[in-house]
């Protein structure tokens, strides 16, 4: 059913589509925290530790018995095809390739800039006779969270979309209830999960419900979730991904939200808690509210301009946080101009051009600088810009124009 497959497809792009792109609204774990965080919900995972050494790799391995998996931690898909997984029997061979991969660069299809492993995880080997895919995410059609189920695991579910849609169970979890163990058992048979794993498929996929929920995850994919040839399941690989959103809530993942940045600009943002999103143009953007910082993008193409990037100042900006916000933006080399669009709400304007002042001073901004001041103490701010190297525009549109003309002349 051609119908079906592409509904498919939309939860899938959703799910796969990272975080590039999108304005950051997610942060990924590593395999090593996401197998952490579902084990504190009774997902069974197998026992492991992290490392970036490989003396203390070897280590590991040996206390694990020598046979087990060594696994770069990079967040990246396809890392088993890129070289990044292998198995070995020998605590001393496990050493020696947790050596070489330590410090290497891994290119995968998804992503051929590739990523540098920092962090290796060493695990024992799980006996796999049958490899699974489950998940649980929002898919935006249904306007619910799901789960979504497959015979086929192992391999990329992207793949698996295109050549088998039919393989792929969706399950809605509904947002009163929740979901039901006769659902999930329905599921499982739908998907022909063979009947000797349900049992134990059903408590793991409530556990990685609850953990999605509780965790305000954006996604958990288990892939492999893998069958023993005594017929145990266990969490052979594991992806969480945390609504950034959200983050005040998990101080735990707070620390670590800017080593998943794939950007090091976005890097240093996600550090100092600002919402910057890198565009690749040359016109620096800073505006209060996602809305108007969008509305600007706009204007600043309408212009003829390139945007450098997304960045939302947040309400209530205080000065030292503008300061910030341009030392940020700038950065990025490539910016030829700077656009500052601010409705004063609940921001004082007096105290976004304290901030535009100190920057100009501290940083020795050579470039033009446009800014829109409207709003609460608009009339304090424009004055205390009077007179000094920023150009004063009246509507988005002639800031814009300005701007764009001034970086390009
Ligand atoms: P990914 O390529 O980034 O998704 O990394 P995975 O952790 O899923 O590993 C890739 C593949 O390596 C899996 O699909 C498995 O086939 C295999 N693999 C990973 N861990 C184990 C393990 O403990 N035992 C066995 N036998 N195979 C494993
Ligand atoms: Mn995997």
């Amino acid at each position: 059913m051609p119908e079906r497959s592409r509904e498919h497809a939309s939860a899938l792009g959703f799910l796969i589509g990272s975080g590039q792109g999108n304005l950051g609204t997610r942060m990924k774990l590593h395999e090593y925290q996401s197998k952490e965080l579902l084990s504190r919900f009774g997902v069974p995972v197998p026992a492991g530790d992290v490392t970036n050494d490989p003396a203390e790799a070897a280590e590991i391995a040996r206390k694990l018995g020598g046979k087990v998996v060594v696994k770069a931690q990079v967040l990246m898909g396809g890392r088993g095809k890129a070289g990044g997984v292998k198995l070995f029997n020998t605590a001393e061979e496990a050493g020696e390739f947790a050596k070489a991969l330590i410090g290497k660069r891994l290119v995968s299809n998804q992503n051929p800039d590739g990523m540098v492993v920092e962090k290796i995880l060493i695990a024992e080997q799980v006996d796999i006779a049958k490899e699974f895919y489950v998940a649980v995410l929002l898919d935006r059609a249904a306007q619910r969270n799901i789960v979504m189920l497959s015979a086929k695991g192992g391999m990329d579910i992207e793949e698996v979309a295109e050549t088998d849609p039919e393989s792929i169970v969706k399950i809605p979890i509904d947002p009163a209830w929740g979901i039901a163990d006769f659902e999930i058992r329905e599921g499982l048979a739908e998907a022909n999960i063979p009947i000797e794993a349900r049992s134990q498929m059903v408590t793991m996929i409530k556990r990685l419900v609850k953990a999605y929920i509780e965790a305000d995850a954006e996604m958990v994919e288990i892939n492999p979730c893998a069958m023993t040839p005594d017929g145990k399941i266990i969490a052979a690989d594991a992806k969480v991904s945390i609504d950034d959103n959200a983050l005040f809530r998990h101080a735990d993942y707070k620390a670590t939200s800017a080593e998943s940045a794939e950007d090091p600009i976005e890097e240093e943002a996600a550090r100092r808690g600002i919402a910057y999103v890198r565009l690749g143009g040359d016109i620096g953007i800073i505006g209060n509210g996602a809305g108007l910082v969008m509305c600007s993008l706009d204007e600043i193409n309408a212009a003829g301009g390139n945007p450098a990037d997304f960045l939302d100042v947040g309400g209530g900006a205080q000065a030292e946080r503008v300061k910030s916000c341009v030392e940020l933006i700038m950065m990025d080399p490539n910016v030829k101009g700077l656009l500052i669009n601010i409705f004063g709400g609940i921001t004082r304007c007096d105290e976004v051009a304290k901030g535009i002042l100190a920057a100009l001073d501290e940083l020795n901004l050579t470039i033009p600088v446009v800014a829109r001041i409207e709003g609460t103490a608009a009339e304090e701010g424009r004055a205390l810009l009077a007179g000094t190297k920023i150009v004063p525009a009246q509507t988005m549109q002639e800031a814009a124009e300005k701007v764009v003309k001034l970086a390009y002349a």
